[in-house]
């Protein structure tokens, strides 16, 4: 691979790497379609996707019961894997709940919030050409730290269910599991099936098919976000060790060929080793051919910037899923950027550690939504309410604040709604 400069990018490529829709947009009506026929047909729809798109004759859609015996069956050592990374992202997730408050903000006028977790939510576990254990844990803990009473999960079927992530599924705290994928699982959990309860909010990550089918249903049933193919954009200055940023670049575009991967620095030389430290690394690799299929994307890439100021500003724009920073003043260049799904700093902190186990949840926005969105958190599964109580004296202050307004918007009852408490008075 070789490396350009930011430049000469010209308006094409620009668009490629900063807008990052083609992938998701080629398969819209694709998926249009699915949605349609899942809503009139239900499981008898599932069970003709799962065998057209999964190459499986479909038993039971419900699951459910797999997960357990599956977690019984596991090895001590993937138990134990599992456990320990859902401890973690339990642990990082129990920190954000927040409380309940009520404040005095003047005399008599006391205003709060409240927080309450959403019913029913469905999780999209990823399961086509990989399995992701890991986004069960990712979806559903958060979901029960916040209080969720049911939660179901949905993934790909298979000849046989992926023992792991079944596992994960028992270890999250999964309520119902279902074994369907793609678009025709989104539907499925949006709109109810037969055997599929309709659930309020859809979360979690997928290929452009379970991406384009979110954007589909949203309206109908909350999603969290658009979180689609993975991407990584690695900021690196002189410092970072081009066999690590390869590395971390080729762990990325594994997950899929339409996964953007973008290294950005101000140095020629670590450009030049960067590529070559990917090429002599990329054919030891299982999915060689994913990998370079996700390199040879418009919006993937090696760029030399003139200084570090455009690296910067280049990455604000691109707004990454995950951003990696691997140089020298690292809390600096953090500083400078605002928008990222995830951020990574300095050299022991591979993408990969942040995926599976330091406690920070991996399902976040892609193709640039990270500039109006963060990453799954409790917060994904609460609603907040706000909550008011004025006395007699406090209202006597705000009434003719809200007469005034009310008579310039034309709503007399309004104003007569807040007089009225007054007219023994006056
Ligand atoms: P997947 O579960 O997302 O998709 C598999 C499903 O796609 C299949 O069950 C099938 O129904 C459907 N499908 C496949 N080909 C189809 C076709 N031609 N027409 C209609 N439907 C079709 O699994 P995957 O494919 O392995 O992809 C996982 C994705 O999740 C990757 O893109 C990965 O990068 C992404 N991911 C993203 C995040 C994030 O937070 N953004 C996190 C983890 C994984």
């Amino acid at each position: 691979m070789d490396y350009e400069a930011v430049a000469d990018l010209g308006p094409d490529r620009r668009r490629a790497l900063f807008e990052r829709t083609a992938g998701v947009e080629s398969v819209r009506s694709t998926v249009r379609d699915i949605v349609e026929r899942v809503r009139e047909e239900g499981d008898v729809a599932l069970r003709q996707y799962a065998s057209e798109f999964d190459d499986v004759e479909l038993g039971n859609v419900d699951v459910t019961d797999e997960a357990e015996r599956a977690y019984e069956d596991l090895d001590d050592e993937t138990r134990e894997a599992i456990e320990d990374a859902a401890a973690n992202v339990r642990e990082f997730h129990e920190a954000q709940v927040p409380e309940d408050w009520r404040r005095e903000f003047s005399a008599g006028r006391e205003l709060g919030r409240r927080f309450r977790p959403i019913e029913r939510v469905g999780v999209y576990a990823p399961g086509g050409t990989a399995a992701y254990p890991s986004s069960v844990l990712m979806g559903v803990i958060p979901a029960k730290v916040a209080g969720v009473e049911q939660v179901a999960v949905a993934t790909p079927p298979a000849e046989e269910l992926n023992p792991v992530t079944l596992a994960a599924m028992h270890v999250a705290g999964a309520d119902r599991v279902y074994a369907s994928g793609g678009a025709q699982a989104v539907a499925a959990l949006a709109y109810g099936t037969e055997t599929v309860d309709r659930v309020q909010k859809i979360v979690g990550p997928g290929n452009k098919f379970v991406t384009a089918a979110k954007a589909e249903v949203r309206g109908d049933v909350d999603i969290d976000f658009l979180a689609g193919p993975s991407e990584l954009l690695v900021v690196a200055d002189e410092t970072a060790d081009p066999g690590y940023v390869a590395a971390d670049v080729l762990a990325q575009a594994e997950h899929d060929p339409e996964s953007s991967v973008v290294v950005v620095t101000d140095d020629e030389a670590t450009a030049d080793a960067v590529c070559a430290e990917v090429e002599a690394r990329i054919e030891d690799r299982e999915r060689a051919e994913t990998i370079r299929a996700a390199l040879d994307n418009d919006a993937s890439g090696v760029f030399v910037a003139r200084s570090m100021s455009e690296g910067v500003l280049f990455a604000e724009e691109y707004a990454a899923e995950h951003l990696s920073i691997q140089a020298d003043n690292d809390e600096e260049l953090l500083d400078r950027i605002d928008s990222a799904g995830s951020v990574f700093l300095g050299p022991y902190a591979p993408v990969a550690a942040g995926d599976y186990a330091t406690g920070t949840n991996h399902v976040l926005p892609t193709n640039g939504k990270a500039k109006v969105a963060g990453g799954l958190s409790v917060d994904t599964f609460l609603r907040s309410t706000t909550v008011q109580r004025l006395d007699e004296d406090a209202l006597g202050d705000l009434r003719e604040t809200v007469t005034t307004l009310a008579d310039a918007e034309g709503l007399d009852a309004h104003a007569a709604s807040v007089d009225a408490r007054f007219e023994d008075d006056s």
